[in-house]
């Protein structure tokens, strides 16, 4: 047996000169936690190129959806960037990450922190109807630096409003935090400012960090991640892994080579 699936692209939708998505098949065999990560990737010369990626689909969705970075130069991403209808794309057969709740002891705000294409694994998380059954409220917030860099999160919150299942837990639970650094927006500054700050808090009229209710998940950029955990950790919160559940969970968004 192949360790990959070999999966058909069904759409694809280029979002800035940077990012795009797109969607493909996915074979019945293949499970995964909303929040995991895959390898995935194309056959070229006749080898598999992988790089891990997060799942922006549910896993109750019969279809696999990914939000990806076009990096010049990039092994994978010159590549991967021109895919097409039709065209075939490597699926690892396991998926894994730290990014799942059963990771985090109970609370009742579960804040979603993410740069960049480390959206794509809370895609998948807001998307799981056991996200809204755990917590009371959920927080997402998505860091970049310019507008347009926003479309894809803003696109997918926009549609599950409109979800006849969905819709409902969103406009109850859901707060949505878009903010960018280098241009004017509603929102402005680094998710860590923003934190240290209580300016999240007081935009979305919400109590402060409080550990004894708050749980967190992020994914970014390897320097964002460890400023934020650094604060958390100042703040008295553990991280948590699949042995021994925690406050909070981290994932790289990428790793810097
Ligand atoms: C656990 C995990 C999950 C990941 N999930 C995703 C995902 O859902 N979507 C996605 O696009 N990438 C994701 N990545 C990154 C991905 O694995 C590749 O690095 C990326 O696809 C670029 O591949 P490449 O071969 O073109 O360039 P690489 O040689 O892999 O990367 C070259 C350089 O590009 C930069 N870079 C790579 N990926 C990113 C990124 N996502 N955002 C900003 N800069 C980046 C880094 O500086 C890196 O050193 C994930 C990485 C990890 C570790």
């Amino acid at each position: 047996m192949s360790a990959f699936y070999r999966e058909k692209v069904l759409s694809v939708q280029h979002w800035t000169d940077t990012l795009f998505s797109f969607r493909a098949t996915r074979d019945s065999g293949f499970r995964f936690q909303n929040g995991q990560f895959a390898m995935i990737g194309l056959e070229v010369d006749g080898r598999p190129l992988l790089r891990a990626y997060s799942m922006a689909s549910a896993n109750h969705e019969e279809e696999l959806e990914f939000f990806s970075i076009k990096v010049q130069d990039g092994p994978l991403t010159s590549k991967l960037q021109k895919i097409r209808e039709g065209d075939t794309i490597l699926v690892g057969r396991k998926a894994t990450g730290t990014l799942i709740t059963d990771n985090l002891i109970p609370g009742k705000r579960l804040m979603l922190l993410s740069t960049g294409t480390g959206l794509a694994p809370f895609a998948s998380l807001i998307k799981d109807p056991e996200v809204y059954d755990r917590y009371d409220q959920i927080v997402l917030v998505h860091g970049c630096r310019q507008v347009s860099e926003l479309a894809y999160g803003e696109e997918l919150v926009a549609k599950l409003h409109d979800d006849e299942l969905f819709g409902p837990m969103l406009s109850e639970k859901l707060s949505y935090y878009p903010t960018v650094t280098r241009e004017p927006f509603r929102n402005r500054g680094r998710i860590t400012d923003l934190i240290t700050s209580n300016q999240l808090f007081s935009d979305l009229h919400q109590g402060p960090l409080d550990i004894e209710t708050d749980r967190i998940m992020m994914c970014g950029s390897p320097a964002m991640l460890e400023e934020l955990k650094q604060l958390f950790e100042t703040r008295g919160f553990k991280e948590g892994s699949g042995n021994t559940p925690g406050h909070f969970v981290i994932e790289k968004a990428f790793v810097e080579r």
